[in-house]
């Protein structure tokens, strides 16, 4: 994959920068993509690239081009097949490798055909290992990519497991994640039948939020129990594990930053997170992952599954980058206040990661934000143990790399958002810098970030934050 600079990023995406608190990509054609060179009367657009991309959560084929593709699809079943049309179009050799891209262990692709199907029209035949409900959308250039047409093979039928990101994304691709992680079940959504009864929905009502807020107002009145956390108590009295749910960033198309000797961020982080993950459940936590291989989750998806296995704590875990390649240091964020004065380098670096969605791609799911000022007095609190976690932890990083500041910083992340879940983001080392690449290389340094990460939790909880 070819390399790109954040700030590259910045000034070819200054549209999609307005949205960059809400994870919503646009797919909206635009029309100045058309090739110049081309004399025939309507625009034929040329395929640049074609990836297939196999994991558990969903498979995604990708075909990139130099316009944006006109396309229609339809299912036919016995053996099950996809079968997609791509008008105005023409066969090219890089369109023709598509069907050497598919890999033997992908779980829902067995083979990908494809034909000149008549003299304007393209077929695209995805035989199915299993049935599978397919999301077809188109993105605009971003960054390095230009027009993607993305098809992505989920699983028809979603198993209720113990890990809910199944489900999560089947929500989210009905529209029903928000990017404060909430569920949605709006009037608008159950208006149209009137036999749906919300008051009698589990757990996803609409009140939740309210029985939150009561909970944790009532939380801030009493002094801190100073209880040694790894044994709380539920309201029931019973004893529970405490939920730590650990978010290596990026993740499948969007490899993250990347490091002058080709080092990827969304690699290095899955396995600081893997290793953490380890030294948290020998402590005796229970840990959960928003992702364990090499996919993209939208980041409203990470901050659900947060929210749905009612975590304790959430820590993203990234590696840093700047045009500056001298800049280096470990850092921890919290979730700013909105509006408050955040560092220009802070806001800038929340921008470009609240991009991974546009990169990556994700469809717009019209998301709209949680605005209420009960809301912001729910999350006031959470932020508060937020700040003290980031402090701990941060504490603990300064053993064994230089800080980038001496305090926790703050800045607009949108994985943060969880209204009631602390949440904390940390910039392990700087990828760009060439020193730090090395360390983030070493399977040695990541182990240590990891054990320090952990020890960072274990004080935080031991220093007698209540559990919820
Ligand atoms: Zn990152």
């Amino acid at each position: 994959m070819k390399k790109y600079s954040r700030r590259q990023l910045l000034t070819t995406t200054a549209g999609v920068l307005l949205l960059s608190v809400s994870p919503v990509a646009v797919a909206a054609p635009s029309k100045n993509n058309a090739p110049s060179n081309n004399q025939e009367s309507t625009s034929s657009a040329q395929f640049v690239a074609v990836r297939v991309w196999p994991a558990e959560a969903y498979t995604r084929a990708t075909i990139e081009s130099s316009a944006p593709l006109e396309y229609k699809h339809f299912m036919l079943n016995n053996p099950e097949r996809l079968v997609v049309d791509i008008r105005n179009a023409h066969l090219n050799e890089i369109i023709k490798t598509l069907s050497s891209k598919v890999l033997a262990r992908d779980p829902y692709l067995k083979t990908i055909r494809v034909e000149q199907h008549d003299a304007e029209t393209i077929r695209i035949v995805f035989d199915l290992k299993t049935k599978v409900e397919p999301q077809i959308f188109t993105l605009n250039p971003i960054a390095n990519f230009k027009n993607r047409l993305v098809i992505d093979l989920y699983p028809a039928v979603v198993l209720t497991e113990e890990d809910p990101l199944m489900s999560l994304l089947q929500d989210y691709r009905n529209g029903k994640v928000r990017s404060d992680g909430s569920t949605k079940i709006t009037a608008k959504t159950s208006i149209p039948d009137q036999k749906v009864d919300i008051s009698s929905a589990p757990s996803e009502s609409n009140d939740v939020l309210g029985d939150k807020i009561r909970e944790i107002l009532a939380k801030q009145k009493k002094p801190s129990t100073g209880k040694i956390a790894d044994t709380p108590k539920t309201t029931s009295g019973k004893k529970r594990q405490i939920i730590v749910v650990l978010d290596p960033g990026h993740g499948g198309e969007d490899p993250g930053a990347i490091g002058p000797s080709n080092l990827y961020e969304k690699n290095v982080v899955l396995n600081i997170a893997r290793a953490c993950r380890h030294q948290l459940e020998k402590i005796g936590y229970k840990v959960y992952m928003t992702r364990n291989e090499d996919v993209l989750i939208p980041l409203a998806v990470r901050v659900a599954k947060a929210r749905k296995l009612k975590a304790d704590i959430f820590i993203s875990i990234h590696a840093d980058a700047f045009t500056n390649p001298s800049a280096r240091g470990t850092g921890v964020y919290v979730l700013s206040k909105k509006g408050a004065s955040s560092s220009s380098a802070a806001s800038y670096l929340a921008k470009t990661q609240n991009m991974a969605d546009a990169i990556g791609g994700v469809r717009s799911t019209g998301d709209s934000m949680v605005d209420s000022t009960l809301f912001d007095l729910m999350q006031t609190a959470t932020m508060n143990d937020s700040m003290k976690l980031g402090k701990f932890v941060l504490n603990h990083l300064s053993k064994i790399n230089p800080l980038h500041k001496g305090h926790v910083e703050q800045a607009a992340f949108a994985v943060l958002k969880a209204p009631d879940v602390p949440s904390i983001l940390v910039e392990t080392a700087f990828i760009s810098n060439p020193q730090e690449e090395k360390l983030l290389a070493s399977a040695q340094f990541r182990n240590q970030i990891a054990s320090m990460i952990a020890d960072g939790v274990h004080a935080y909880f031991k220093s007698g934050v209540s559990i919820r």
